[in-house]
């Protein structure tokens, strides 16, 4: 809840210092708007303050803004949008989100092997009716740990598997877990600490996973769940596959229990970080270009995903250093385009990485290769 002595103050003297703030939550939130907006806030209290915080402490982050509810985006719909606008490549505010979840359209080549090592398909999905992660409270984190791991217990065959509480994990487990890239990492960086995504842990936080360990359910992280599919190899359409039906059958369970993802027309599934939004896909690759990734210390690398709507990260996920050339690629794109197109971008730019690496291995040029 927003802090009442605020009232006793004019908004102005209550504005955040935005000089050298280079997230689009600086740059969109001006004084004019923050008058506007900030004594109002959404049915659970979620404040514009709430929604800022995470840009406020962090100049150098890109977004800056987190949900703490579904209502946040419409509530504070002034400042979202633009700043939807400025991530999500121009995605005006009366443009609708599409989604296909049709894996015939998945490309079917299988990556080449010598180069990626594993693959990988993530979403996030958000319960309606409860607080997103940065302004959940503890008894509806737990309510919503109980109504997912139950839908996961539904699951049989081949998607038949276990819900690990983290308190019930021992350290040695989870760290395991976490050098396995299974499970996420505890919330101590800033993005988690700023904005309250890492109140309570461990409490009403865990993994569900299935025998093979390649479905797996992390629950009360920055999303309720974040839902992923991931194996050895190069084959990005049998993750796909894997990935669309477990997710169906988790909603089907959920419907079925009364309750609903979030989700609108307009903006697709409701994500906490507004980065997220639309499919939530995050497909990647764990794909090894060590000669690709030294020309300019990385930049050449940097430069040539951008222009495949591409992202690259390090070994161990953002925020991290690649290890051995070992990088993770993943689509950049989430909202206006569906989780079919994604995932197709995602395994032709991968193609064309490696064969620019192939190039650099025999010592030829990659000039031709690089997309204009
Ligand atoms: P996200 O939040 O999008 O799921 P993170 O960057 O936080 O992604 O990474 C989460 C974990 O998933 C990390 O351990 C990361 O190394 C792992 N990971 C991501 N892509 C792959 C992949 N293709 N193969 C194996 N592990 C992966
Ligand atoms: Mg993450």
């Amino acid at each position: 809840m927003a802090n009442l002595n605020k009232k006793n103050y004019d908004t102005d003297e209550d504005y955040p210092i935005m000089e050298g703030n280079r997230t689009f939550m600086a740059k969109n939130l001006t004084k004019e708007l923050y008058r506007k907006l900030r004594d109002e806030h959404t049915s659970s209290g979620f404040t514009i303050d709430n929604c800022i915080q995470n840009g406020v402490d962090n100049p150098d982050f890109t977004l800056g803004i987190l949900a703490g509810d579904e209502e946040t985006y419409t509530k504070f719909a002034e400042l979202l949008d633009p700043c939807i606008s400025d991530y999500h490549n121009g995605f005006s505010k009366d443009q609708n989100h599409v989604t296909d979840l049709d894996v015939s359209k998945i490309k079917d080549d299988v990556l080449d092997e010598n180069f990626v090592i594993s693959s990988r398909i993530r979403t996030g999905r958000n319960l309606r009716g409860f607080c997103l992660s940065p302004w959940i409270c503890r008894s509806e984190r737990r309510k919503v740990e109980k109504l997912v791991s139950s839908a996961l217990g539904s699951l049989t065959g081949d998607l038949k598997g276990k819900y690990y509480a983290l308190p019930s994990l021992s350290e040695a487990d989870q760290k395991q877990l976490i050098d396995d890239h299974f499970l996420f990492e505890k919330p101590i960086s800033r993005h988690f600490t700023s904005g309250g995504m890492a109140r309570d842990f461990p409490d009403g936080r865990g993994i569900w996973h299935n025998e093979q360990k390649n479905f797996l359910v992390w629950v009360g992280e920055e999303d309720h769940t974040r839902i992923i599919s991931m194996e050895k190899g190069g084959d990005m359409k049998k993750v796909f596959t894997r990935w669309a039906d477990g997710l169906k059958k988790v909603e089907d369970y959920i419907k079925q229990n009364g309750s609903e993802f979030m989700w609108n027309e307009h903006l697709g599934f409701i994500l906490t970080c507004p980065s997220n939004l639309g499919t939530g896909v995050r497909c990647s690759v764990h794909v090894k270009i060590p000669l690709l990734a030294a020309i300019d210390k990385e930049a050449k690398l940097k430069e040539i995903c951008k222009k495949l709507r591409l992202q690259e990260r390090g070994t161990s996920g953002e925020l991290t250093e690649a290890v051995g050339g070992v990088y993770d690629v993943s689509n950049l794109d989430r909202l206006g385009s569906s989780e079919v197109e994604q995932v197709n971008r995602v395994i032709d730019g991968v193609k064309l990485i490696i064969e620019m690496e192939k190039r650099l291995q025999k010592g030829e040029s990659i000039d031709d290769l690089i997309p204009q």
